[in-house]
């Protein structure tokens, strides 16, 4: 599957914000961020006021991002968040903060969504009892995740069980089970992605 594999501070640098790629470093003064926060490139310094579409560019490509999806991912979700009943905006908040790779990183299990996405592949966890090991399925309330049995072991494992988490509250997780639920859909406000989504409607709706 095709993956973006150019610098990932280099996105948050582009979008002036932390969109959180790199997992501990992005907590640390080593966030690139924290030393040029501006554009990447010869003119990053001197750039203009965006026009309206470029507002709503940049809000979609700093969703896309954020979740570490491509163009097509993001637009197919997008696409059958518009179908569903609701605000498509929040719709596609939601389908985007439910997939199996954010859980996994909202748990904690993964210190990045990237992380957590190779960690799924990988075949670590189990929900409700099954292996699951595709990055994009929605799940559902009522979910649980757990590692599975045989990963349990291994160092990385060994020390999230020691870990305290915080979670968004529509998640519980119990980390000496290495074990969490999806407990509700996440409403708007217990979503802390800094996007404007209202934004990348009005791109996709031209
Ligand atoms: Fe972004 Fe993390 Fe790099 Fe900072 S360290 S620029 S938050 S990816």
């Amino acid at each position: 599957m095709a993956r973006y594999t150019n610098a990932s501070c280099r996105l948050c640098r582009r979008e002036s914000q932390k969109l959180f790629l790199k997992g501990e470093r992005c907590y640390s003064v080593k966030c690139a961020l924290e030393k040029r926060n501006y554009p990447p490139g010869q003119h990053g310094q001197g750039r203009k006021k965006l026009s309206d579409y470029g507002l709503q560019l940049r809000e979609k490509q700093k969703a896309k991002r954020f979740y570490g999806l491509l163009e097509t991912q993001f637009r197919n979700i997008f696409e059958k968040a518009s179908r569903r009943k609701g605000i498509t905006g929040e719709n596609l908040l939601i389908m985007l903060e439910t997939r199996m790779d954010n859980v996994v990183f909202r748990m904690g299990f993964a210190s990045s969504r990237k992380e957590a996405r190779q960690l799924v592949t990988h075949g670590h966890f189990l929900v409700n009892g099954k292996k699951l090991d595709i990055p994009s399925a929605e799940l559902k309330p009522g979910s649980i995740v757990k590692v599975k049995e045989k990963s349990q072991n291994s160092p990385k494992f060994q020390e999230i069980k020691e870990m305290s988490i915080t979670v968004p509250s529509w998640i519980s997780v119990t980390p000496e089970k290495l074990e969490g639920a999806v407990v509700a859909l996440p409403a708007r406000e217990e979503i802390d992605t800094p996007v404007a989504e209202h934004l990348i409607v009005e791109l996709y709706s031209k």
